[in-house]
């Protein structure tokens, strides 16, 4: 837990937020700015800055974190599939330091990268 950081009073629900998912582990909810019709962020309950501050110890928490998000997908409208995206430090375009992947898709077919 951080205490100034804006997902953990997310997490501890001191900031509202429109709720996709909580177990043990993750909290997901619905991006304040999508950039698709549906877009939604998995987190780690436990603070984690980003991508690169995991370490190897982690990497069952950071393998079902994907898997939750994929199989989140459907029930919130994305059958059809859905880009995943974490972006990782200042040079990643991060701006929440706590580690997020954004899922999002549905409308207009998103460009290729
Ligand atoms: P980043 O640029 O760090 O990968 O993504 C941060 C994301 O968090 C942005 O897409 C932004 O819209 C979202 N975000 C920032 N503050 C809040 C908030 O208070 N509530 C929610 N639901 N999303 C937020
Ligand atoms: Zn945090």
């Amino acid at each position: 837990m951080s205490d100034n950081c804006i997902f953990c009073k997310i997490v501890r629900d001191e900031i509202p937020s429109n709720k996709v998912h909580e177990d043990e582990d993750f909290f997901v909810f619905h991006d304040i700015r999508p950039i698709a019709r549906v877009h939604y962020l998995v987190i780690p309950k436990r603070h984690v800055e980003s991508l690169a501050h995991f370490d190897a110890a982690d990497s069952d928490l950071v393998g079902r974190m994907m898997l939750l998000g994929a199989r989140l997908a459907p029930q919130q409208g994305l059958s059809d599939g859905f880009r995943t995206m974490i972006n990782t430090g200042k040079g990643g375009g991060q701006e929440v330091f706590h580690v997020h992947a954004h899922i999002f898709g549905g409308g207009e077919v998103l460009p290729k990268v």
